[in-house]
């Protein structure tokens, strides 16, 4: 791993790194174990004429040790283990850039696909709670996304592709492992806490691998993460919220970011095809689906604040009547800025009076910290400015090159 001399302008990198991810090299002809949930990879064992609990075990050393070489896999026979290697490895995606803040944030942007490929941004947050050290993982679930909300810098990319199970799950993978590159392998434990569906991408129009993934973030197999503590993020796609209802209970939040369907139309282009009144009675069905023991007794309502535009005092009014009888707590964001956006964050002052409001009417409301501006990357800033500096650094070779060619002509 060698260190790299480029540090944002807005010198937002205490530590810049450039590094291969340590994990086996394979052929594309091998199946990829690291994104298969329990079920599959029974299948996957059955079909090799082998027990269905080696799936179990294997899961155990890849999603709990971070073993991604099959001959430390210690309660495996020799003569499986090596059959293993032949057909199967386990890969999680190219880190191409690292950021370990100080302040303990850490960020990876991994590229996805072949040859080039594209880049997906990965961020993780601590904080402390009363339950104790939080590690909040926020997730990307796509490459781009389609829906194209005014005030997202994902959204301006457009849609690229669909990330594989294995390249979400993947991103849970590093970041544990991150904590425990130097720790003996039977000493390893899983730290992030918490995930947040909240990276690139809408999670629920990448249904399938979004749903195979938190299964693997929840299997006690795997990362045996309680289903408070994962959290889907969706802009509001409601025939597929009613599918999750059905398929897995774990928290739900809301982009909701305007109290009425005129400006909503505006800011979540997708509220026209599912407007606020079906958004809000899926939220109700979802809460509806199981008991007090479920992960679903409130959603979070996700509220980006973008100055003069959602953020005055006829907005928090229209949102507590709209949120009357929907459980739930509600996040403000301060917009994060972003080049040629077209909108600014709502000042300091007006983001507490909007809180005030909603807090005496009785909601719990909070205000997002964003820690120096940064923070809140997992919304295609981070990837955008990687993807800068990586065209000016070739912009720079060929400038290099090109002055070496007319010196070596003219010498
Ligand atoms: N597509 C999903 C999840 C990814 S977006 C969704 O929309 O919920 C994660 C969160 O970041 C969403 O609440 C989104 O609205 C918010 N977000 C996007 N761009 C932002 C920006 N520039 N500033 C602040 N929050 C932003
Ligand atoms: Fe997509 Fe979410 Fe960004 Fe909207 S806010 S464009 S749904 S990633």
């Amino acid at each position: 791993m060698s260190s790299v001399a480029v540090v944002s302008s807005e010198n937002l990198y205490e530590k810049q790194q450039s590094c291969a991810t340590p994990v086996v090299q394979a052929t594309a002809a091998k199946v990829n174990l690291l994104g298969m949930s329990r079920p599959e990879l029974e299948k996957f064992f059955e079909d090799l004429g082998e027990k269905k609990f080696r799936a179990g075990q294997v899961m155990k050393w890849i999603h709990q040790y971070f073993v991604t070489d099959f001959a430390e896999m210690s309660n495996i026979s020799g003569k499986l283990r090596e059959k293993l290697e032949k057909i199967c490895e386990i890969k999680a995606p190219e880190v191409v850039h690292r950021n370990y803040s100080k302040d303990g944030t850490r960020k990876w942007v991994f590229r996805v696909g072949d040859g080039e490929g594209s880049l997906v941004e990965t961020v993780l947050i601590p904080a402390e709670d009363k339950t104790g050290a939080r590690k909040t993982l926020c997730i990307s679930s796509q490459v781009g996304c389609a829906l194209d909300c005014s005030f997202c810098s994902t959204g301006k990319q457009g849609f690229q592709r669909d990330l594989t199970p294995a390249e979400i799950i993947g991103q849970l993978w590093m970041a544990n492992y991150s904590y425990m590159e130097d720790v003996p392998v039977a000493e390893r434990e899983r730290t992030v806490t918490n995930v947040v569906m909240m990276g690139m991408g809408e999670p629920l129009l990448n249904y399938d691998a979004v749903l195979s993934s938190m299964q693997l973030m929840l299997d006690d197999f795997a990362y045996g993460m309680s289903k408070r503590r994962v959290t889907l993020s969706t802009s509001g796609v409601v025939p597929k919220i009613d599918q999750l209802a059905q398929d897995i209970d774990v928290a739900l939040a809301i982009s909701l970011h305007a109290p009425n369907d005129e400006l909503r139309n505006e800011l979540v282009p997708i509220n026209k095809k599912y407007p606020l009144q079906q958004l809000i009675a899926a939220c109700q069905r979802y809460l509806a689906k199981d008991g007090n023991e479920s992960a679903r007794r409130h959603v979070t309502i996700e509220y980006v604040m973008l100055d003069g535009v959602n953020d005055q005092p006829e907005h928090a009014q229209q949102l507590l009547k709209l949120l009357k009888n929907l459980p739930s707590k509600i996040n403000l964001i301060p917009f994060n800025p972003f080049p040629h956006a077209p909108y600014g964050r709502s000042s300091r002052n007006r983001i507490i009076a909007f809180q005030k409001t909603l807090s005496d009417a009785g909601f719990v409301c909070t205000i997002r910290q964003t820690r120096g501006d940064d923070i809140d990357a997992a919304c295609g800033q981070l990837v955008g400015q990687v993807a800068d500096r990586t065209r000016r650094a070739e912009q720079w070779k060929k400038k290099v090159a090109q002055q070496q060619e007319i010196l070596r002509t003219q010498g």
